[in-house]
């Protein structure tokens, strides 16, 4: 097992569980041993990403075994009797939850279908570790994508954007919903995303300017109150640019018109108060005001959301959060 792997579960993880995993690991390679991946890759390289993104995420070591085995059942012909009296009923069960998940997939064809596959999936799934690993392992395919066709690269962009990227997002992970939307994206419409890519980063020399003005208006605010918090610029990625475009009619220079702001402050009573804050150097828009801390979204999410007219009549987007709260909207 590379070194580099070892020290991340080494940082979170007790000597016994690094070496339970160790053990998974090489028996992986033993079953998978001859084969490849599309990209010409031993084909072991591909769960250990898996292990690799779920390590990120501090997942515990049977999520981590089960991700080095996840393949084993369906492409080595191992049994799940096999993995459970090796690596105990678990690990086994996860193993069989995730290669289920997989049988499914042939199942579903039609997009229509996406909706009902998403709530099969969270319900089939009685260890939410399941969809975990699954996520991880469509999320490695995802940034390989390049060894496959054109057709099945869109195959598996189109059922990643309508089943994955939502399910990351009612799960609240929002770090992989985004990937999963770009890459797919990319993947589904590469001209569009292509030339989205670059008109950005043509606006973005322009919006600098106007960035760098409102951030200090709102840092000296917040000077001039001794208050502590961190103001952070945010940029819409790609995907949600474009369904912003195509949903709500709007061209690419309205959107690039409004400017958003996070600032994430220490508890919920300085939330409130920094929003006063931003209304007093700022006029608000009236129905635009939106309470997720007292009333969090359905994934556990909580912020203050406002939207407020800038200099030069530009629209200014306000997150404003916790570091808590900051912590949970990703992970
Ligand atoms: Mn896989």
């Amino acid at each position: 097992m590379l070194a580099v792997f070892t020290d991340k579960l080494s940082s979170y993880l007790d000597e016994k569980e690094v070496a339970k995993i160790q053990r998974a690991y090489t028996y992986s390679e033993k079953c998978h041993s001859g084969q490849m991946r599309q990209s010409g890759d031993p084909y072991i390289t591909h769960p250990l990403a898996v292990a690799n993104i779920l390590a990120d995420m501090h997942m515990d070591h049977e999520s981590l075994m089960a991700a080095l085995l996840h393949d084993v059942i369906e492409d080595t012909g191992v049994t799940k009797g096999q993995i459970s009296r090796r690596f105990g009923r678990t690990v086994a069960d996860l193993v069989d939850g995730v290669s289920k998940l997989t049988e499914i997939e042939f199942e579903t064809k039609a997009e229509q279908q996406a909706e009902s596959f998403q709530k099969m999936t969270l319900a089939m799934s009685r260890d939410i570790r399941v969809v975990l690993v699954k996520l991880a392992d469509r999320l490695h395919n995802m940034r390989t994508l390049g060894g496959l066709s054109p057709e099945k690269r869109r195959r598996v962009a189109r059922e990643t954007l309508d089943i994955y990227a939502p399910i990351a997002q009612r799960l609240g992970i929002n770090d992989i919903r985004i990937e999963f939307e770009d890459l797919g994206f990319a993947a589904m419409y590469p001209l569009r995303h292509r030339r989205l890519r670059e008109a950005m980063k043509a606006a973005r020399k322009n919006r600098k300017e106007i960035v760098t003005e409102i951030h200090q208006a709102i840092e000296l605010r917040l000077q001039h109150e001794s208050f502590d918090a961190v103001v952070k610029g945010r940029e819409k990625h790609l995907w949600s640019i474009y369904q912003k475009m195509r949903s709500k009619k709007k061209s690419f220079r309205d959107i690039m018109d409004v400017f958003a702001f996070r600032l994430v402050v220490e508890n919920v009573d300085d939330c409130y108060r920094t929003l006063g804050m931003m209304h007093n150097i700022f006029k608000p828009v009236p129905g635009e005001f939106k309470d997720y801390i007292a009333i969090p979204k359905a994934n556990g999410y909580q912020s203050l959301h406002t939207v407020l007219v800038g200099m030069h009549g530009v629209l200014i987007e306000v997150q404003i959060r916790t570091r808590e709260m900051e912590k949970m909207a990703n992970y």
